[in-house]
């Protein structure tokens, strides 16, 4: 890191996030010498496993994929883990690989501009300015919390919470609660906290397909393998991808195939549902894996409690002590619950990064659909990367192995720099064109766009700017190796040698 004369610090490489995308990045930087500096909002690391602490949270991923693949967890105690223990986990990395220290707390990043002159980005943070020759964007898909424009809400006079922002302190015991959505965090939530409430009302706009889940406790055995034999845990991670990728047949190639899936979920709710009222209020009326596929064992029990109401009217209002449906109804509620999901077809964030001309992520995103080239860059954004960013969303399996897959290619596009003495690389528009047209045309058949429902997953304009249409092995393959064909090399101008950028050392 150096003081460039201004008030701005310089860093070779600036990370935006410090959930897995932000520290596999580190790790692979520290591995190929590069200094870089990891820009954090909150007061902790850990991304959206830091963020996302409602009662119940866990992952429905298995536990042994993820993970780091450098750093399986021998210690999971569940097949698939609690949010504590990934937390806990990512933290543990963190301190591991020395990435903590490269870390700075509370540096919300404000502003990133390309300075076309100098060839960087300046960097406006909540911490001060900084520049960057490159700029990685970790920020992740699901981070900023979508909470719908419900008239009245603004005057309600009980608590209001996010699924995303959770406020432990805020009591929900004995309460009469309201949740609103039927997504991956209020099957999660629900279970949880129809015990402790008075009452609840759960607001339900689209009933969602959701499945047995298997997962089970691991036990000391298994765990002693783990830790002693070598070789176990990655048997049983392998198995957990192999198997996983056999959904892709039917999520992306033939959604046919997902009938299995209708069946087992039917069978669920007739299990575990008796009022046919109830249950037919419950069933889906979208193709399963459309939206995605949820896992529980309590959710419909919950639902079927007599403390709780599944409300299907539409939500008209909400009052001062309530919420008021279109059929003219309020229900009171002490305690407001958002599980509405994310803003990721419209993340705020790209309002803040501005390339070439000045124009912002978002600006060229209104014309031309959420896009990149490899789901990573963007043309007229050089020497900028994206770590989960469009089309390389997944909805079968760990997004860990997606992040590890652009963390190699982006590696690999800071050596090419390096070794060609490269001041900038932009995507070529035509590669970035040629690559969405194929991601498009692959998704056309998919479940995600044929199922029948809305999702986060499609753009208002109905386009699937978030999915990977394909086996996640393709997608590791494809980001093997950095394609410096697709790019235009910009030579260093005077101002720093090509040798001295993105060299070794430490923030
Ligand atoms: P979500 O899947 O986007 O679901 C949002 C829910 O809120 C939907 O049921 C939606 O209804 C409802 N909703 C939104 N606006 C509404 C309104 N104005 N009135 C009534 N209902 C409204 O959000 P999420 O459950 O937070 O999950 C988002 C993603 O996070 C998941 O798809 C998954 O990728 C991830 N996630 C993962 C895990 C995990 O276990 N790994 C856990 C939680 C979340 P409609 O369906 O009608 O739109």
């Amino acid at each position: 890191m150096v003081n460039n004369g201004s008030a701005a610090r310089h860093v070779p490489v600036a990370i935006v996030g410090t959930g897995f995308a932000g520290i596999a990045m580190s790790v692979a930087l520290q591995r190929d010498g590069v200094e870089h500096v990891l820009f954090e909002r909150a007061r902790d690391l850990g991304g959206t496993w830091r963020d996302n602490r409602y009662p119940g949270c866990r992952c429905d991923v298995p536990s042994h994929l993820y993970s780091f693949s450098f750093a399986l967890n021998p210690e999971w105690s569940e097949t698939y883990s609690t949010q504590p223990e990934i937390w806990e986990y990512l933290r543990r990395c963190a301190d591991r690989f020395d990435v903590r220290g490269r870390t700075r707390l509370g540096a919300e990043v404000e502003a990133a501009r390309w300075d076309e002159a100098g060839r960087r980005w300046v960097v406006d943070t909540a911490a001060g300015r900084w520049t960057a020759d490159v700029l990685v964007a970790g920020n992740g898909g699901l981070s900023e919390p979508s909470v719908p424009d419900l008239p009245g809400l603004d005057r309600f006079r009980g608590e209001v919470l996010h699924s995303a922002a959770w406020t432990p302190e805020t009591a929900l015991d004995g309460r009469r609660a309201a949740v609103i959505g039927t997504g991956a965090s209020a099957v999660q939530i629900v279970p949880e906290i129809q015990p402790r409430v008075a009452h609840l009302d759960l607001y339900q706009r689209t009933p969602a397909w959701v499945l047995p889940h298997t997962g089970r406790r691991i036990s000391g055995l298994e765990r002693w393998l783990y830790r002693n034999v070598p070789g176990t845990q990655r048997v049983a991670r392998w198995w957990v991808y192999w198997a996983r990728e056999l959904l892709v047949l039917g999520l992306a190639k033939n959604p046919r195939l997902v009938s299995p899936l209708r069946r087992l979920a039917i069978r669920h709710l007739e299990r575990q549902v008796a009022d046919p009222d109830l249950r037919a209020r419950l069933m889906p009326r979208f193709s399963p894996g459309c939206k995605r596929l949820l896992l529980s064992n309590q959710y419909y029990p919950a639902l079927a409690k007599p403390n709780v109401d599944v409300v299907t009217a539409a939500i008209a209002e909400v009052t001062e002590r309530g919420l008021r449906t279109a059929d003219g109804r309020e229900r009171e509620a002490d305690v407001l619950i958002f599980a509405t999901g994310f803003r990721v077809t419209d993340n705020p964030f790209a309002e803040r990064v501005r390339g070439r001309a000045g124009r912002s992520l978002a600006e060229v995103w209104t014309e031309t659909g959420q896009q990149a080239y490899r789901g990573t860059t963007v043309a007229g954004f050089p020497n900028f990367f994206l770590l989960m960013g469009p089309n390389t969303g997944l909805g079968h399996t760990s997004v860990v192995h997606m992040i590890e897959s652009q963390v190699r290619y982006v590696a690999g596009a800071l050596r090419a720099m390096r070794r060609r003495g490269a001041a900038a690389i932009d995507v070529r528009p035509e590669a970035q064109a040629a690559y969405n047209e194929r991601i498009q045309a692959a998704l056309r058949g998919s479940v995600w766009n044929t199922g029948g429902c809305a999702s986060w997953y499609l753009d208002a304009h109905g386009r699937n700017t978030t999915m990977w249409p394909d086996f996640t092995w393709r997608y590791r393959l494809l980001m093997r190796r950095f394609d410096p064909d697709a790019y235009r090399m910009e030579p260093t101008p005077g101002r720093r040698e090509p040798a001295s950028m993105l060299t070794a050392g430490r923030a």
